[in-house]
């Protein structure tokens, strides 16, 4: 191969520093938050539809037009209540959710030359600032019983139907194999976009509510599922999509080749000074980092390569800007921060050579639509090129993965292992197992946060009407 394809050493344009600093501060601004004339002024901006179509495209139904009223009021632990009466976690939802394809997209303003209320933006406000005032989840008129749940993940799902079920008198016990709360929400979206300390509150809060964690713990590991089908009434499990998906082509298993995931893991854990004994910070400072895909979470590793000061970012993915699947505004981060761009370029192989790595990519063009009107990008015979680097990172995205006690408890799943639970039957997320009910990514596939918030608090519901709670 490597007289065929010389390793071109290209030394693009290792990032514009001063942009990349610019744009550090702004983010300072970004996560600067609303002060209490700011959130009533986007508050005011509401035109108050009649028929809110935010509400539609948010996927817990959060009351957007009434609490933006009471913010506008001045009556914040008031839009509290009602926040939390739709969402579990609505200082999370407010910044990470995707809000200009969900609720803002949708905001009629933006029909108007004005743009969208800062739906999300107030959001965070709300219960970030309630928070600081004091406010708490009224408790008080929570009749008991002698039900208790093992919930099986403390990620948004998790979280989610712990929330619905302490607010309804049940004991939730939540599982998780990793040492702290929130699944990805710790693990997986970076400091940058989701501050830790806000997920160590909402701990708090939750405990304080009644909802009890029990980390470090992998069921089928440290506790069989047998176990807990004796020792709870029901069994929720929202335990993610974490199967990592590979490129296919030779080269992916070379030293330097990292998998998203873990590379994003072992820096989060190097920020909480959790890192596992034997594994040690793994820094891009000084390297020159290729990034393989185009989804949120490669965005995510380039931002973090970036801040980990490496030499160059480039990302390289196989069909054009348009067609990428990332959320615009995260590309559009990720540029300014200096991260170079690839468009139309396949990984054909990872090679070693001289003792450094290189991506060899050919640049395609986009054919016909497939089935699901995407149009598959096309080799184009001949355009191979080596981009040397000290590091890939490999971001193809994430599936999931059944269980191996899935069979032996007739949980049932489809053909690519996500867990098999309705929406639409009698008890809402029951899987197969009549006392077992599953939410989130194990169910729909990596998706996002607030769908599985959503999922979590709907298996809830299933659960306390199974429960004959309700
Ligand atoms: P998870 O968050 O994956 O939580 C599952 C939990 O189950 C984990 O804590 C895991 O440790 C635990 N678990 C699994 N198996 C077991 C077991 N056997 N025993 C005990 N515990 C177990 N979404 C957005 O909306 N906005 C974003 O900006 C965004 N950024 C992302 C960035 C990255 C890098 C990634 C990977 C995803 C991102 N997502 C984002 C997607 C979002 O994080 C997920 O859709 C969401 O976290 C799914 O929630 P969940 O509760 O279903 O699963
Ligand atoms: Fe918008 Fe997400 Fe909040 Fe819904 S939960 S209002 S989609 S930011």
């Amino acid at each position: 191969m490597s007289d065929v394809f010389q390793f071109m050493n290209i030394t693009r344009n290792p990032g514009d520093k001063k942009a990349a600093e610019a744009r550090k501060i702004e983010f300072r601004e970004i996560y600067k938050p609303f002060d209490a004339s700011q959130a009533s002024e986007q508050a005011g901006r509401c035109l108050g539809c009649g028929n809110p179509y935010c509400e539609w495209e948010c996927p817990v139904h959060n009351y957007i037009p009434d609490w933006l009223k009471l913010v506008d009021e001045g009556k914040l632990f008031e839009a509290a209540e009602l926040s939390h009466k739709t969402n579990s976690l609505p200082e999370i939802c407010g910044r990470v959710c995707p809000q200009d394809r969900l609720c803002e997209g949708a905001c009629t303003l933006n029909q108007v030359t004005a743009g969208a209320v800062s739906i999300g933006s107030v959001e965070k406000y709300i219960t970030d600032e309630a928070f600081k005032q004091g406010w708490r989840p009224d408790m008080s008129g929570v009749v008991k019983t002698d039900k208790k749940v093992a919930v099986i993940g403390a990620g948004p799902a998790g979280l989610g139907c712990a929330d619905i079920l302490v607010r309804n008198g049940v004991k939730p016990v939540v599982f998780d194999r990793y040492e702290e709360i929130g699944g990805l929400l710790t693990f997986g979206i970076p400091e940058f976009k989701l501050e830790k300390e806000v997920i160590a509150q909402r701990r708090q809060i939750m405990e304080g509510m009644g909802v009890e964690f029990r980390l470090n713990t992998e069921i089928g590991k440290d506790i069989t599922i047998e176990q807990l089908l004796a020792d709870y009434d029901a069994v929720f499990m929202g335990m993610g999509a974490y199967k990592y998906m590979k490129g296919g082509f030779p080269g992916e298993d070379l030293p330097g080749v990292l998998e998203a995931l873990p590379f994003l893991v072992n820096n989060v854990r190097n920020s909480m000074g959790t890192l596992p004994a034997g594994e040690s910070f793994l820094s891009m400072a000084g390297k020159r980092v290729v990034v393989l895909g185009g989804g949120d979470t490669a965005m995510d590793c380039n931002r973090t390569s970036i801040r980990q000061d490496a030499k160059s970012v480039i990302c390289a993915y196989r069909r054009d800007e348009a067609n990428m699947p990332g959320s615009k505004r995260e590309v559009e981060n990720a540029k300014e921060e200096g991260v170079q761009f690839l468009w139309n370029r396949q990984p054909l192989a990872i090679v070693q050579q001289n003792g450094a790595l290189g991506v060899k990519l050919i640049t395609t063009e986009l054919g016909a639509p497939d089935a699901k009107g995407r149009r598959s990008p096309v080799e184009v015979p001949g355009s191979e090129e080596i981009i040397e680097c000290d590091h890939v990172v490999v971001a193809f995205g994430f599936q999931v993965q059944a269980e191996s006690w899935f069979d032996a408890q007739g949980i049932k799943t489809d053909d690519r292992g996500r867990t098999l639970a309705a929406e639409r039957q009698t008890f809402k997320y029951q899987t197969s197992n009549p006392k077992v009910f599953a939410g989130g990514d194990q169910v729909r596939g990596a998706d996002l946060v607030v769908r599985a918030v959503f999922e979590g608090r709907q298996a809830a519901e299933g659960i306390l009407e199974y429960l004959q709670v309700w």
